[in-house]
């Protein structure tokens, strides 16, 4: 049987890192399986959809390599929803009520205040057809709610371990709303039963939606998929993140610079027992994907381990990967250019600061206690530079003038580059040249 996971994200806002979590975790799993990634569009909410959520969900996923084998929207598949809404009435499991939201809420009330379960009482069960005629000329319009079998519904959770859920503490579920909307339960189902698919994989909020779930899929009479719910991020604080998702949105990521593979090891290795470190590829991720070393904590969603991921991966890129987007950054100064700064990016947008200390203009930084190494250095600079000349020339400014150290390289960096940390100043030397760097010794702008 082959695998076949779906993501089912609502085009009512941008993918943020929780959702993609899920999105991920689904799609290394169906690639490590040679499986089939669905991505379906959850947009049976007209009214809070829009297209250009839609494009965006997209753009991210196509972003982050996460590519899709089968592509649906809900919003196209209304018919097959209403013929299921007709085998379950027809099979007593859908029920119309009438009750309005303060109604309900008055009586949870008054359920609590009594030391009951705030359970829906099945009033709309006990309606007749006169009742059912006199609100209706009323000129109310029923919602549905699907009759639970009220019992233990138990699974074997592939992130959870054994996980069961008890109906009978559940309201009945509404499916579909008073204005005739489906809400998200039942076209869940349905669909997953018309695509095929073996493997549902979403967050642990879900828990309580599978209960109510696989009993729709009983009573469609098929049979239920396997379930993996995983634990929700948190932020490095150990909060949930949910206040903070509008930031940690994967548009707002590429936007600051992250690189899209820095994004998905660093999703796809927290809360595991793997190192965090990249991966070489999201196809190396999907190889090493297993439930069995999730841990059964929350996954923190650390920035800094994430800048950290992102380091590791531009200090490890080699020169023909990187070229092109030095090119169209204007950074594109040369292999050894690339080989001596890369060390010292944490994003790749990093790569300006360090060209313009290359081609300048740069204003030294220079103290009078700097002074004396730095005049000396000028003097002793030999007529060309290249990769060898720093080790000599700088011994020679050492003999000359007692400098060692940080007391003879400060000096020379700073004077050089203007800055007080950087690249390695044996490979930066000959990238800012003869010329540039007399002129910076001499104290000028260059
Ligand atoms: N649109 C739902 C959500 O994002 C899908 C849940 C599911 O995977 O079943 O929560």
């Amino acid at each position: 049987m082959t695998a076949k996971v779906r993501f089912a994200p609502s085009p009512t806002g941008r993918l943020h890192v929780g959702n993609i979590r899920t999105g991920l975790i689904n799609w290394l799993f169906a690639s490590g399986l040679g499986g089939v990634f669905v991505l379906r569009i959850d947009d049976t909410d007209l009214e809070r959809s829009t297209k250009a959520f839609e494009d965006g969900i997209e753009t991210d996923l196509t972003w982050l390599g996460m590519t899709w084998g089968e592509r649906y929207n809900q919003s196209a598949r209304f018919a097959i929803y209403d013929a299921a809404v007709e085998r379950l009435k027809a099979a007593g499991r859908l029920y119309p009520c009438y009750e309005k939201p303060e109604e309900l809420d008055l009586r949870r009330k008054v359920q609590l205040s009594r030391g009951l379960p705030p359970i829906y009482d099945r009033a709309g069960l006990k309606l007749t057809d006169d009742d059912r005629a006199k609100l209706e000329t009323e000129g109310r319009k029923p919602h549905w709610r699907f009759k639970l079998e009220g019992k233990r519904v138990t699974w074997e959770d592939l992130a959870r371990g054994h996980s069961e859920v008890d109906t009978a503490s559940m309201s009945d579920p509404v499916l579909i709303r008073e204005d005739g909307a489906y809400l998200y339960t039942l076209p869940s189902v349905v669909d997953d039963i018309d695509m095929g698919i073996t493997h549902v994989i979403r967050g642990e909020d879900h828990v309580t939606n599978t209960g109510a779930q696989i009993e729709i899929f009983e009573a469609l009479g098929a049979p239920p998929p396997a379930f993996a719910h995983t634990t929700l991020l948190v932020g490095a604080d150990g909060q949930g993140l949910s206040k903070r998702l509008g930031s940690l949105s994967i548009e707002q990521l590429r936007e600051d610079g992250y690189e899209p593979l820095a994004v998905v090891s660093h999703l796809a290795r927290i809360g595991t027992s793997d190192p965090l470190e990249p991966a070489a590829s999201i196809e190396a991720l999907a190889g090493d994907f297993a439930f069995g070393k999730m841990a059964h904590r929350a996954a923190r969603w650390d920035p800094e381990d994430l800048a950290k991921v992102n380091a590791a991966i531009l200090h490890a890129m080699p020169y023909d990967e990187a070229r092109q987007r030095l090119a169209a950054m204007q950074g594109d100064l040369g292999e050894a250019f690339w080989l001596a700064i890369r060390q010292n990016l944490t994003l790749f947008r990093d790569v300006a600061g360090w060209a313009a200390v290359v081609s300048g203009p740069v204003t030294p930084a220079m103290s009078d206690e700097d002074r004396p190494v730095v005049e000396a250095a000028l003097e002793l600079l030999p007529e060309t530079v290249d990769e060898t000349t720093w080790s000599a020339w700088t011994g020679a400014v050492k003999a000359r003038t007692g400098a060692k150290g940080r007391g003879l390289f400060m000096p020379l960096r700073r004077a050089l580059t203007g800055m007080d940390h950087g690249p390695d100043m044996a490979a930066i030397l000959p990238l800012i040249g003869r010329d540039k760097a007399a002129k910076r010794l001499a104290g000028e702008t260059a």
